[in-house]
């Protein structure tokens, strides 16, 4: 009999036409996990989720197996939760507010987001005290939906690029446990972190273990890098095609830390995703 996995993965999938096409273009890839956007993530209004939308949607994911915990929507781009600003910051939590509150209609349980940018207008400090500032005002208002920060390669004034930036976060929010973090592996090379080899591995998540905790770890962005080691930009590419080699994802498959979060594909080339979960797969031992 076949060993059932313990690994969830997918990818980011189109939600063109209406959320409830998500699930659907998951299914269609083979996945066992999937990301999405709720609304269109390059403006910053968008129509109320529809009740018939919300109803296909959870009709969908119950058609094709996926709960709450394999899913991971992802915010609109344009939200700065550390926005140096007033009017850019209150622009940016009540778009906040309303992508948790679509999380809610849609019975989601995470939303994954980048934390914010200084924009060289204020210190990295008090942007990170406004980030968690943020949140803390958007978890207040809404139940049921843990805010997963993401860490960010670092490019330009984007903070979140290291774990001790990611770890004063937390300690900033309130209710711990509607608090999480979502890695990039891609990010995560681009900002100094050495994933790639077997003792890089190691010790980069030892790090993680010791500033963040593992405990945090809600999901996980399965990306190749174009960028090398420490280059600050962030740039994807297709699993195996870019400066990562097979061995972190090998690793990452074959280690219990990473079961049963979302394991998210972000690669450049959507044809090669059912490809790409399949040859993950092939990975564990
Ligand atoms: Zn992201
Ligand atoms: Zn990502």
């Amino acid at each position: 009999m076949e060993k059932k996995s313990k690994k969830k993965i997918g990818a980011h999938v189109s939600a063109t036409g209406g959320v409830e096409n998500a699930p659907e273009n998951a299914h269609a890839i083979g996945a066992t996990a999937f990301a999405l956007f709720t609304r269109n993530q390059r403006q910053w209004r968008s129509a109320p989720l529809s009740a018939k939308s919300i109803a296909l949607f959870k009709e969908r994911c119950a058609k094709y197996g996926y709960e709450a915990g394999d899913i991971l929507p992802h915010d609109s781009y344009l939200i700065n939760l550390g926005h140096p600003e007033a009017e850019g910051l209150e622009k940016s939590r009540a778009a906040f507010l309303d992508e948790m509150q679509r999380c809610e209609q849609l019975g989601l349980d995470r939303l994954n987001f980048h934390p914010g940018s200084h924009l060289k207008a204020m210190t990295e400090e008090a942007c990170l005290t406004r980030i968690a500032e943020s949140i803390n005002w958007t978890l207040e208002q809404t139940t049921g939906v843990t805010a997963v920060i993401e860490n960010t390669a670092g490019q330009g004034t984007n903070l979140g690029y290291t774990f001790e930036q990611l770890a004063y976060i937390i300690n900033k929010v309130e209710d711990k446990t509607r608090v999480g973090v979502c890695l990039d592996t891609a990010h995560t090379l681009a900002a100094g972190y050495e994933i790639r080899t077997e003792e890089g591995f190691r010790d980069t998540f030892a790090k993680f273990d010791a500033v963040v905790g593992f405990q945090y770890l809600r999901g996980m962005h399965l990306n190749d890098s174009k960028k090398e080691l420490a280059t600050r930009v962030d740039r994807h590419d297709s699993v195996g095609k870019g400066v990562m080699g097979m061995k972190m994802f090998e690793l990452l498959m074959n280690d219990a830390r990473f079961d049963g979060i979302p394991l998210i594909l972000e690669t450049p080339d959507e044809s090669l995703w059912a490809e790409e979960i399949k040859l993950l797969y092939s990975l564990e031992k």
